[in-house]
């Protein structure tokens, strides 16, 4: 396969060319096809961009028949019949059903957009610069997000510093019997810590990028408590967890809270159109027109599959009951791996479908991730070190492609 362009032209900076060096042509659910024909098995979805599968077919249709009637491609922030649709299925769907109130504010293209926004607002509002992060915490690569993410590769060398971040260990951080969010409430009420009191947390209920690290419900619970006794906005990042990724659209819900301040991207089109999303309650929406803007805020094509994606997937609960059938599936096979190779050190952890298979050794996860593309998986590693194989297919997935996609892991960990 011809790579050679890619080579003169493009920066360095691309790395899934290295994870995976073919061409890609076509895709369709969770089969990914090179330029040779030769099809694969998608565990990566698009970093969790498409919870649906590529080109769900539903979504297409609708695309082609808006784009067909000529229908407002982009629009800034401009009423469009398109953005109507959306927020009233938004409503309908998402916040009457659990008698929520929130206000959406359209952030732009990417999920970093959206915690840019998010973090801007609690500061302005709160009137204090400090923020609350969590340890493996992964929020965005821009300035703004890129001070509230805790892997120092990412930010050292860009000069960003985490200057009013204040970064505290994530649950499980200590081990399984000590409590951070004790240690958090310690540092807030304790005058000679130095700490000023934060306008805000930033968390996410199950930490992607940082390696699959998930929080108990307990934790999180016991956060929004904290935050609700010390002043400071509770913001939840569910980029990547939210969307259906756990099994509830809102990847927080089982936990029982309600942030003040939510932040939406990637599946949230369904069908890889750029798009984020912040909520926040009615009593944050402090901000005067023009006060957060910027140009691609008005992504229609984006706002006609999400509207699909809301009706035909969230209106029905069997959607979600399906993705916890698949979850236990996967949970399943992946600890009969750990329990294949005791003296490995392996473990399996996530919630969803997003698991991840941990090991020691921090070179296991890359290596099988080679071995797995090499049958036939395109499947990512994530954590600080890139030593968690990331388990990330379309919740849409059918069952035979999630088991094949399984047996391929287990033949590549075999093979490392
Ligand atoms: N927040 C979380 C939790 C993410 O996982 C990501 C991306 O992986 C981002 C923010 C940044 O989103 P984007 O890469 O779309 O800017």
């Amino acid at each position: 396969m011809d790579l050679k362009i890619f080579d003169r032209l493009e920066s360095e900076v691309r790395g899934y060319i290295r994870s995976f060096p073919v061409v890609f042509k076509q895709a369709k659910g969770a089969t990914l096809v090179d330029e040779t024909g030769r099809e694969y098995i998608d565990f990566f979805a698009g970093a969790g961009t498409l919870n649906y599968g590529h080109n769900n077919p539903l979504f297409k249709q609708k695309l082609v028949e808006y784009l067909e009637s000529d229908g407002i491609v982009h629009g800034l922030d401009m009423a469009t019949g398109a953005k109507r649709t959306l927020l009233e299925t938004f409503e309908r769907v998402l916040l009457k059903p659990r008698n929520w109130k929130y206000t959406l504010q359209f952030t732009g293209p990417t999920g970093t957009n959206a915690v840019e926004a998010a973090l801007k607002l609690a500061r302005q509002v709160k009137g204090r610069p400090n923020v609350i992060s969590f340890t493996h915490g992964f929020h965005g690569l821009s300035g703004g997000s890129l001070a509230v993410t805790a892997n120092a590769k990412y930010r050292e060398a860009a000069g960003v510093s985490h200057a009013n971040t204040v970064f505290m260990p994530y649950d499980g951080y200590f081990g399984p019997d000590v409590d951070t969010i004790v240690y958090l409430e310690r540092m807030l009420e304790d005058r000679s810590s130095g700490l000023d009191k934060p306008a805000a947390v930033i968390v996410e209920t199950v930490q992607g990028e940082g390696g699959i690290n998930v929080a108990s419900l307990r934790w999180l619970k016991e956060l929004q408590r904290v935050c609700r006794a010390h002043d400071m906005l509770l913001i939840v990042d569910d980029i990547q967890a939210g969307c259906g990724r756990t099994g509830s659209f809102f990847s927080f819900e089982p936990a029982g809270i309600q942030p003040d301040i939510i932040t939406l991207s990637k599946s949230l089109s369904g069908f890889g159109l750029p798009m984020s999303l912040v909520l926040m309650k009615p009593e944050l929406d402090v901000w005067q027109p023009g006060a957060h803007t910027g140009t691609f805020r008005g992504n229609n094509l984006a706002f006609v599959t999400a509207t699909a994606a809301l009706d035909h997937y969230w209106t029905n609960a069997a959607f979600a009951s399906d993705t916890q059938r698949k979850e236990r599936i996967a949970r399943d096979h992946l600890e009969n791996i750990v329990q294949s190779y005791p003296g490995a050190g392996l473990s399996v952890r996530g919630r969803g479908l997003m698991q991840g298979l941990v090991s020691q050794d921090p070179t296991f996860a890359s290596k099988v991730s080679k071995k797995a593309f090499e049958q036939g998986l395109v499947i990512e590693t994530s954590g600080a070190n890139d030593e968690v194989l990331k388990l990330l297919p379309s919740l849409t997935i059918e069952d035979e492609q999630l088991k094949k996609g399984l047996e391929i892991i287990d033949r590549a960990v075999a093979d490392v």
